[in-house]
């Protein structure tokens, strides 16, 4: 059997390969490329092109593929194979520079929010060679960014390494003045934690509404939900452990450092979380570890679900994105230290996201705003769909301190200098305790827990490292060049904060209360996605992404109409396949069981019973069925009006104000249905069957 250090990144075109088979000038090409985005000209990149098909065809692979992330959210590949035919009639394998560099897939049937007219199908996609090179299924996968011709970006990724740059170049303004000019690039780290839920693919196959839309749209909870938290880091069911033993190792294969694995709150809900990486990577890698997690499920006969909410009453799966910023030179610029200057420049960097968060609590909102994250924020087991910063009451009360002056802490007299003075040590256990907060201090990097499970985790790092790369420009602008460097630095950080306290909370974000408090505070509350999306086109929104090079004012508006058009998509596959299911599956069920009853009481009743039970049922059954009935037709009705409105502002606003609550009415009249009928006339797995089906 061979050990996990053999098999490790055996399919990764990496840096190590690289190395070993490119000659040094190319390997040193290419380095240069990763590490300060330098160019390839094309006579090295066919050199690389050559090592990597001729690497890829000893693996056994045949075909080639740019692989990108459109704005669907999901990866794309078109393949190609390597061959190229001969006079003779026999092929050989080839694989040009060109066609590692750039590619032209037909971009028309992706969404690009109108910025690239269908007639003009072209867009081509471009190697992202900080990002490695993989081997999937017997294809090259080659990493890259999407754009239309004119250059707008049609994809994820290129926003995402344009913020990576626009931090990177603010950040290093900053080293300059903390004198750290071995500094050459920065780049944030993220790992994300990312849970879903495991069922049995024969339940999976006979409803409907998790074929069609990932979620149930029915379903009445069984007696025991998640009451007893018993599942959360219970012991591991053997199939789900052979699933996790399989899916680790094809993660491994990829160079992907899955290593957390636990179950989750909900039954049937599990958590896997990587290793921290680069930014751009650890997208990459999460997109893979989401596509390899379905796969790897359905060769042990199980479904990976990964919607935000596949069960109503029960938590819902969320993605935690642990991210920091850290220096070529090894340093965690969100780690406090144990230097007065460590401390300092920890400071700055900390002030500098309490700044961001606030500012563009908006935009975060927003980025991690979808139809399934609806279902989940503010509904008492994910943060509430408002934003604020957890610091823990150490953190807290030494910016306190700053804020007014005054000394730090019982016993110290001396009013805390920055740059001169070392804080406290805050242990790791006091800055972790708080679970309900939308974005956490973690003792060495911030939380933002409001993901979704199904998202690319891509726009919220976008926007999370072009608000900091933002706030982190004006810093640098206020500090470059002044003569007492230390008191500016203290002034700089009592405005920020000052500035921006009522973005820092320590209590409870569950709690009611906060939602009043927050209010009184100013923050905002979007609750839902068509909430969110009205803001993003906000002037300082704007602002903030052109002026970084970030989003162009034409890929912002796209971006917007992406929001809205995808929301209304979703919505639409899921109001119709309630109406189908009630309609065809859920009330021709129960007429069946009725017209049982009926048939029992009579039978009963010239017997010389009393049959007391089919009566009271057949008459609950009755009413509800009515009830049933009237809120379908209600819902379909609505369903017509809906298909009138091609404006996805104004279709989206009526689905949340209108829709929304028709599906609720239709599902709680069904519901309430499941729990009058006979089980075996129920027409699919109940919520008690899907949840603990699997063993
Ligand atoms: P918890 O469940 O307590 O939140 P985990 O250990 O499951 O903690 O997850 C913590 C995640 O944070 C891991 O993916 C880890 O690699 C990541 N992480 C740790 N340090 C950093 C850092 N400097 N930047 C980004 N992510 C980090
Ligand atoms: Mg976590």
């Amino acid at each position: 059997m061979r050990t996990v250090e053999e098999y490790f990144g055996e399919n990764v075109f990496n840096e190590s390969v690289m190395k070993s088979r490119l000659p040094k000038e190319a390997y040193k090409a290419v380095k240069e490329a990763i590490d300060h985005g330098k160019r390839l000209t094309p006579d090295v990149a066919g050199v690389i092109a050559n090592e990597m098909k001729q690497w890829a065809i000893e693996k056994g692979a045949t075909h080639y593929t740019h692989w990108f992330q459109p704005l669907t959210g999901i990866t794309a590949e078109k393949h190609d194979s390597f061959i190229a035919p001969q006079d003779d009639g026999k092929v050989i394998m080839h694989f040009s520079g060109k066609e590692l560099i750039q590619g032209e897939p037909d971009a028309s049937s992706f969404p690009s929010g109108g910025i690239r007219a269908t007639f003009e199908a072209r867009g081509y996609t471009a190697w992202d060679p900080t990002s490695f090179a993989f081997i999937k299924d017997g294809v090259l996968c080659i990493p890259t960014a999407f754009c239309s011709y004119n250059g707008e970006a049609l994809d994820k990724k290129t926003p995402l390494l344009r913020s990576m740059e626009a931090i990177n170049k603010q950040a290093l303004r900053i080293m300059k003045i903390f004198g750290k000019d071995d500094v050459t690039s920065i780049r944030t780290t993220v790992g994300p934690e990312q849970e879903y839920f495991l069922i049995d693919k024969k339940m999976y196959d006979q409803r409907k509404d998790l074929i069609y839309t990932g979620r149930t749209l029915f379903g009445a909870l069984p007696p025991k939900g998640q009451q007893m938290e018993d599942h959360y880091f219970g012991v591991i069911k053997p199939r789900v452990q052979a699933f996790m033993k399989d899916l680790n190792e094809e993660l491994w294969k990829l160079g992907i450092l899955a290593t957390t694995e636990h179950n989750e709150v909900a039954p049937a809900q599990h958590e896997l979380a990587p290793i921290f990486t680069t930014t751009n990577i650890a997208a990459d890698h999460n997109q893979l570890t989401m596509e390899i997690m379905q796969k790897v499920a359905r060769k042990h006969d199980l479904v990976c679900l990964l919607h935000e909410k596949p069960f109503e009453g029960v938590n819902g799966s969320g993605k935690h994105n642990n991210w920091s910023i850290s220096t070529d030179t090894g340093i965690n610029l969100l780690d406090p230290g144990d230097t007065p200057r460590a401390n300092a420049s920890f400071l700055l960097f900390l002030t500098a996201v309490i700044s961001a968060v606030d500012t563009y609590q908006d935009l975060l909102r927003l980025s991690v705003a979808s139809a399934g994250n609806d279902h989940r924020l503010g509904a008492n087991e994910a943060p509430p769909a408002i934003i604020s910063i957890f610091l823990g009451s150490e953190l807290t009360e030494i910016l306190d301190s700053i804020v007014e002056d005054r000394p730090y802490g019982s016993k110290e007299k001396e009013i805390m200098k920055i740059g001169v003075h070392v804080l406290p040590r805050f242990p790791k256990d006091t800055t972790d305790r708080n679970r309900t907060s939308p974005f956490a201090f973690t003792g060495n990097k911030f939380e933002f827990r409001m993901l979704g499970s199904a998202a690319s985790i891509a726009l919220a790092n976008t926007v999370l490292n072009a608000a900091v790369a933002e706030v982190l420009s004006n810093f640098a602008d206020k500090l470059e060049g002044v003569s007492d460097f230390e008191s500016a630095l203290h002034d700089l950080i009592k405005s920020e904060i000052t500035a921006h306290q009522r973005v820092l909370f320590n209590g409870n974000g569950y709690d009611d209360s906060w939602v009043a408090e927050a209010e009184k505070r100013g923050l905002s509350n979007y609750k839902t996605l068509p909430d969110a999306v009205k803001h993003y086109l906000d002037p300082k929104n704007v602002e903030l992404f052109t002026k970084h090079n970030v989003y162009s004012e034409v890929e912002m508006k796209s971006r917007h109409e992406i929001f809205l058009e995808k929301y209304c998509k979703l919505l639409n596959i899921e109001y119709q396949t309630m109406s189908v299911m009630a309609k065809q599956d859920i009330l021709p069920a129960v007429s069946a069981y009725s017209a049982e009853l009926a048939s029992d009481i009579a039978a009963i009743e010239s017997a010389g019973g009393s049959a007391d039970f089919e009566k009271e049922t057949f008459a609950e059954i009755s009413a509800d069925m009515n009830a049933a009935n009237k809120s379908l037709k209600a819902l379909n009705k609505l369903i017509g009006e809906l298909d009138a409105i091609d404006d996805y502002e104004v279709l989206a606003d009526k689905i949340k104000d209108e829709m929304i609550p028709a599906m609720d009415a239709l599902r709680a009249n069904c519901d309430k249905l499941e729990l009058e009928t006979a089980a075996e006339y129920w027409p699919f797995p109940t919520y008690g069957e899907l949840l603990f089906g699997v063993r």
